[in-house]
């Protein structure tokens, strides 16, 4: 622990920090598409750090506008009162919200993260159906492998077996089928072709518990933290006709596909598909400072603000709901995304993501490469009695050769700031490429 003197005195509990206890990687700075580390070495950001650095490092807007905000009005309560930039800010996210204008998602519940936001979408989901004289609908639908954070709403619906399995959880929650088939889609460029028929499970859900029990079915558009998981084509349009057919509502987690990340502001907007619920957080504030956001149907909204009074007297709300610093910060970064085009820009280099990530097929250990937008999942072959192993290796020698990766399972996973140049793609698959080629 060389170039962290100390850390031990003040050691964070859980497994996030145990990799690093052995290996202290240490960040000292960070400016557009570069970290530097302590030991003074340049590190390029395939990652836009944890999928929130989407318009790059130290922007002085945003920081201009957190230190004005800072000396104007550094905190208000959000309750009985408000305060002029949280309406700001409201009003400007309806204006580019989730599927544009006429899908009406234009009412925003703030929160302070993405795992905030989840479970702030739950409950509304669940206050609504209540609202609404659907009482009896308390279940909630997730998928496997998908990851909602790591409240206990988004444990629950969350389909990572490991997160859920050393607490009590939320009850009446089922998880459909993920979609991940590698068999049947290995390396295919875009959207899986096959599975969209996966999306049927939720009839097998809601025969199995009755349509009057579900009130909404959660998903992540494109699964990001458990491995970039595509959905087939065709399988979320589907899902949304499921859920109206029963009644149940859908929300789509963007905390990783909003703001930009496919190439359109939300994934909403690049499927086509419109959710009554989205979560966001990370971009909302280029990775700043922490909030998150719930954009809600402007019917769910009235439903919850004129309904039965047990549901208006519903208390939800966080002490750092809509806090003024971060809503500046939001609106800093909402204005570089407009200046920049930053919220389209994925489209326009997305073909040389693709081209540049699935040239890496054909080496050692790459099964499948997935790519979407400016996101990049390459899936590696397991090393015997060491699942993880393999890609955890590729991502200690990509860092010690200036690239930042992230890796989950066996799979590494890119999801470069979207200032990104050209070039730099480039750069990110050669080095990708030969830490690969030495990987054992
Ligand atoms: N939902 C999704 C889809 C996420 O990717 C994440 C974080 N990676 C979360 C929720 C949780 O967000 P946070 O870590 O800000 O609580």
């Amino acid at each position: 622990a060389a170039n962290a003197p100390g850390l031990d005195a003040y050691w964070m509990p859980f497994t996030a920090n145990r990799q690093f206890k052995a290996a202290p990687r240490m960040l000292a700075s960070a400016k557009g598409m570069h970290y530097t580390a302590t030991d003074g070495r340049s590190v390029l950001d395939g990652t836009a750090g944890l999928w929130c650095v989407n318009a790059g490092h130290g922007r002085q807007a945003i920081a201009s506008a957190v230190e004005r905000q800072l000396t104007t009005l550094d905190f208000a309560p959000s309750f009985q009162m408000g305060h002029q930039a949280a309406f700001d800010f409201a009003e400007r996210l309806a204006a580019i919200a989730p599927g544009g204008p006429e899908a009406g998602l234009d009412r925003v519940f703030f929160t302070g993260s993405g795992s905030e936001s989840v479970d702030t979408a739950l409950k509304i989901a669940l206050a609504y159906q209540r609202a609404i004289g659907q009482g009896t609908r308390t279940k909630l639908i997730g998928r496997e492998r998908g990851y909602h954070g790591v409240g206990f709403g988004g444990i629950s619906v969350g389909g990572l077996v490991n997160n859920r399995r050393v607490f009590p959880l939320l009850p009446g929650v089922d998880h459909l089928r993920h979609t991940h088939d590698l068999e049947r889609n290995a390396f295919s460029k875009g959207l899986p072709a096959h599975g969209a028929d996966l999306a049927d499970d939720l009839e097998r859900l809601v025969a199995l518990h009755g349509a009057e029990t579900i009130a909404a079915c959660i998903v992540e558009p494109v699964a990001g933290s458990t491995g970039v998981l595509l959905p087939p084509t065709g399988y979320l349009e589907r899902l949304r006709a499921i859920c109206d057919r029963h009644g149940i509502l859908l929300i789509f987690d963007e905390v990783i596909t909003g703001f930009g990340r496919l190439g359109t502001p939300f994934a909403a907007d690049y499927f086509g598909v419109v959710p009554d619920l989205v979560t966001t957080a990370k971009g909302l504030t280029n990775g700043t400072l922490p909030m998150g956001a719930v954009f809600c149907k402007r019917a769910v909204h009235d439903a919850l603000m004129h309904g039965p009074e047990a549901v208006i007297e519903l208390f939800h709300g966080y002490t750092y709901s809509g806090h003024p610093v971060a809503c500046a910060a939001g609106l800093a970064t909402l204005d570089i995304y407009a200046a920049e085009g930053l919220l389209t820009r994925g489209a326009d280099l997305a073909e040389d993501w693709a081209g540049a990530m699935h040239d890496l097929r054909g080496a050692q250990h790459v099964i499948d490469i997935r790519t979407i937008g400016l996101v990049a999942g390459i899936e590696l072959a397991p090393r015997p009695g060491a699942p993880g192993a393999r890609a955890y290796d590729v991502f200690v020698d990509c860092f010690e050769r200036g690239l930042l990766v992230r890796v989950t399972g066996d799979i590494v996973a890119l999801s470069p700031p979207l200032i990104v140049e050209r070039d730099q793609i480039d750069t990110m698959a050669s080095i990708l490429g030969d830490a690969i080629a030495r990987a054992a």
